[in-house]
């Protein structure tokens, strides 16, 4: 039967990946896939992950299956990090956490919960978005909905345009928002950017998912939660998919989390017999190691430290890669502005190349960048960055 199968088409960015390891030209470089990279050129194991593993390996007693819903310790670290170690909401109960096999994982759990407990069939993303996002909605049986968010003409946010799209939002519709380091634009909402989203939601009765992929990456820890932190206040019922695959460097491990909060305790521990379920019927329970690593490390007051400080040099170091890359654009005498790459946040620049520049980038090159002109700035090291403003400022 098989043969009836038709070819499904390559993941665009796993697919540049491929062909960037195909290319023989000793010269490459890769600033496709969202993945961080040091000055070397490496994505190293953090210091404080590698010493939580060896109190993990020294004092491990068991391999027994975790619950449905993982690690009940990692659940309440969790939520710590996204609204605060003080929060009411989560001593009053009314936020529950299931550990997720990565943020995507996160994202399938609660598009699943939705769907199957009639809550939602329409959710609506930011054009552009992570490509996955439709997939994965899609797959849950979700109608996808695209309100505008990026400004061409600006390379910043259209927040105007934003709003009147989601006016369309009914209530009770799934509304995707990046909590912070949009993907792929890097341009995040201001504050007051979030407080007016904030009460447009409240007022129109959106059911807010937020996408965190990248706590830290964007000004802290704590900063990094302010737009969900807003939305919090003003909502009795929200989603949150957490990420723990960049800001632990922990990709491979496949660590995330599903967090709902309702109106109360009652109602998230009812709400979350039914998230157990659509768990169960996916993967049963999650793996253990990623979630017991990210436990011991925020648990430890001393290892969290140098987690804040390693996420801080990841930060640094994307920043300095955006003020260098301005730089050297603007020293080559290149005409366009490229000023704006400095104000965005996260891995990523939507840099306004055009297909035909990043096509050529590559063929010419051996510069691999997603045909959105995304660039993974995390990829620019002081050793490619001159030959990189070289073949950018030639073929422009
Ligand atoms: N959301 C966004 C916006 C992302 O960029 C990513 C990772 N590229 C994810 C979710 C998924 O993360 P994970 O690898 O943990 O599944």
């Amino acid at each position: 039967m098989f043969e009836k199968v038709v070819a499904a088409p390559a993941d665009p960015i796993l697919g540049l990946t491929e062909a960037f390891r195909a290319d023989a030209r000793s010269h490459k470089i890769n600033l496709g896939v969202g993945i961080y990279k040091d000055e070397t050129g490496a994505t190293p194991i953090l210091h404080c992950v590698k010493k939580a593993e060896q109190k993990l390996l020294a004092n491990e007693q068991t391999k027994n299956y975790l619950g449905i819903e993982g690690n009940l310790e990692y659940g309440r670290i969790v939520q710590q990090l996204l609204f605060g170690q003080h929060a009411s909401l989560i001593a009053s109960g009314r936020a529950k956490t299931a550990q997720a096999p990565g943020g995507t994982g996160a994202l399938r759990i609660a598009a699943e919960f939705v769907v199957r407990n009639g809550l939602a069939n329409t959710v609506w993303i930011s054009d552009p978005t992570w490509a996955n996002h439709v997939s994965v909605f899609q797959a849950a049986g979700l109608t996808v909905k695209w309100y505008k968010y990026y400004d061409a003409a600006s390379k910043g946010l259209d927040f105007a345009a934003m709003q009147a799209s989601l006016a369309d939002a009914q209530a009770g519709d799934l509304v995707l928002l990046h909590g912070c380091c949009h993907n792929p634009t890097g341009i995040d909402p201001t504050s007051e950017q979030w407080r007016a989203l904030a009460k447009q939601s409240a007022a129109a009765g959106w059911l807010p998912l937020f996408d965190f992929a990248y706590q830290g990456f964007a000004r802290g820890i704590e900063e990094d939660a302010e737009g969900l932190r807003i939305f919090a206040e003003c909502h009795e019922e929200l989603l949150v998919a957490s990420s723990f695959s960049k800001n632990f460097g922990l990709y491979n491990e496949r660590v995330g989390a599903f967090t709902l909060v309702s109106a109360s305790k009652e109602i998230a521990d009812v709400a979350f017999t039914q998230v157990k379920t659509v768990i169960r019927a996916n993967y049963s329970n999650p793996p253990s190691h990623g979630a017991a690593v990210v436990t011991t490390i925020v648990s430890d007051p001393a290892l969290y430290a140098e987690w804040v400080a390693e996420v801080a040099a990841m930060r640094v170091r994307i920043r300095e890669m955006r003020e260098l890359l301005v730089a050297k654009l603007a020293e080559r005498g290149v005409s366009q502005d490229f000023s704006f790459i400095r104000g965005q946040n996260g891995m990523f620049s939507f840099s306004g190349l055009s297909k035909e520049q990043v096509e050529l980038l590559k063929r010419e090159f051996a510069i691999y960048i997603v045909g959105s002109g995304r660039i993974s700035v995390a990829g620019i090291t002081r050793a490619n960055i001159d030959p990189l403003c070289d073949a950018i400022a030639k073929v422009l």
